[in-house]
């Protein structure tokens, strides 16, 4: 693509894209009087219009149903979960039996790695990648300590080469290789969260597969953000959030990923509660508790319906614009920021790969020592983007509701600061 640098050629790219009636069905924060350049959406999506109504709907339920909502109300309960089989599979690339909306991501990496992560003596390592999301590394160390390892021998972190940026995909299959004795659990972000780079989930998985070892991705930044295909890539689990690029609201309801060749499995041991169980036999309230043969086994208490709501209406828009269609335009769009970020020329770098198979739609841009009053003033005039320490702005154009010329006017912006 040859990109320019001037209003006529966003606008141009704006009327072609077939996406573009989506950005309407949007919440935009207003800054100094118009539409916030929102290029956050990799930390907290935008309230979809349809939020208000689908909350308001379950209010209603309760006020006239009160218990008898579980089975009367329009969406009934008892049964909501089960609305997310379908659209999170398809988001992940999984069966419907695999996925389920339960808990938050956190939560969900625990209850996941009580059953994929099975030390044993010297076989009890764990590998992820350097740099990962604080709380991954927080749930990794203590899930490591509560089977009695030291996390700082026990967790094995690949990063990039001195000089790098990217961590190669050769250096994670060669630590994997190497360390086939003792590792227990291979767990990677989909996307970290920090450089926005994209590990090659299939090659990776198919090593550990290939040595017997468990793998699990931690996708909070790749779903609704790449295309995924868990199940034919063989991973055994994998856990998400909603509110980032799922737009479904803070601290909404997370997702997990279990492939089905683990539900028969009874020796797999897991945390069980009695949602996760039987559902023809629940409400004989008897024990011994019976897995339900799909991913909903894990989960453990009824399902948070005000956080449900919203996460149905923002899934909705995703079914309607289609993950094929969104990943066209992110490349183009990315594409495009990029291009632009390079044009302002303001001596940052870039250290997202530039290779479209390795990222996102998220650039972390590396700053100098002005970055944070860059950042600061880029906030001042009408861009959400966001700061982490010591000296990165991470920029998401999210390709559902950012448009060319929100890319074209932060150019704008950004060539302004600093005078
Ligand atoms: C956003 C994010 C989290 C946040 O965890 P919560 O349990 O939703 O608070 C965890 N891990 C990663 C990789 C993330 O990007």
């Amino acid at each position: 693509m040859n990109y320019e640098n001037t209003k006529e050629f966003a606008e141009k790219m704006d009327g072609r894209d077939p996406l573009k009636s989506f950005r309407a069905q949007f919440l935009f924060p207003q800054i100094n009087g118009s539409d916030a350049i929102y290029f956050c959406g990799n930390s907290l999506g935008l309230q979809p219009v349809t939020v208000r109504d689908a909350i308001q709907q379950e209010l209603d339920d309760w006020a006239q149903y009160g218990v008898h909502g579980h089975l009367q109300a329009k969406n009934p309960w008892y049964s909501y979960h089960e609305m997310f089989a379908g659209p999170l599979s398809r988001l992940v690339g999984a069966k419907p039996s695999e996925v389920v909306a339960m808990n938050g991501l956190t939560v969900n990496l625990h209850l996941l790695l009580m059953s994929f992560y099975r030390p044993n003596g010297k076989r009890h390592k764990i590998v992820c990648e350097k740099r990962a999301f604080p709380s991954d590394q927080y749930a990794l160390e203590s899930q490591v300590r509560y089977h009695g390892f030291d996390p700082s021998t026990a967790i094995v972190e690949v990063g990039p080469r001195p000089g790098n940026d990217m961590i190669l995909t050769e250096d994670i299959l060669e630590t994997i290789d190497s360390g086939k004795e003792e590792i227990a659990l291979v767990l990677l972000g989909g996307v970290n969260y920090y450089t926005g780079q994209c590990f090659e989930m299939e090659k990776i998985t198919a090593k550990a597969q290939k040595l017997g070892i468990p793998i699990g991705f931690d996708l909070a930044h790749a779903v609704g953000n790449i295309e995924l295909k868990l199940h034919d890539w063989g991973v055994d689990f994998g856990a998400w959030c909603s509110y980032k690029y799922l737009n479904s609201g803070a601290g909404s309801v997370a997702g997990a990923y279990v492939h089905e060749r683990h539900f028969a499995n009874p020796d797999l041991p897991r945390l069980a509660g009695w949602w996760g169980h039987d559902k023809e036999e629940r409400f004989l309230m008897e024990p011994g508790f019976k897995p339900i043969p799909s991913a909903e086994a894990w989960q453990l208490s009824n399902a948070p319906i005000f956080s449900m709501a919203p996460h149905k209406a923002a899934l909705d828009i995703f079914e309607e614009a289609g993950m094929e269609k969104l990943c066209a335009k992110r490349d183009l769009l990315t594409g495009y920021l990029e291009y632009i970020i390079n044009e302002a020329d303001m001596g940052m770098k870039i250290i997202t790969p530039s290779d479209s198979n390795h990222r996102g739609c998220q650039l972390s841009v590396l700053t100098g020592e002005n970055g944070k009053s860059i950042h600061d003033e880029l906030t001042r005039k009408g861009v959400v983007s966001d700061w982490r320490n010591p000296n990165v702005i991470r920029v998401a154009p999210v390709p559902l509701y950012n448009s060319f010329s929100d890319v074209y006017q932060f150019g704008q912006i950004l060539q302004g600061t600093g005078q």
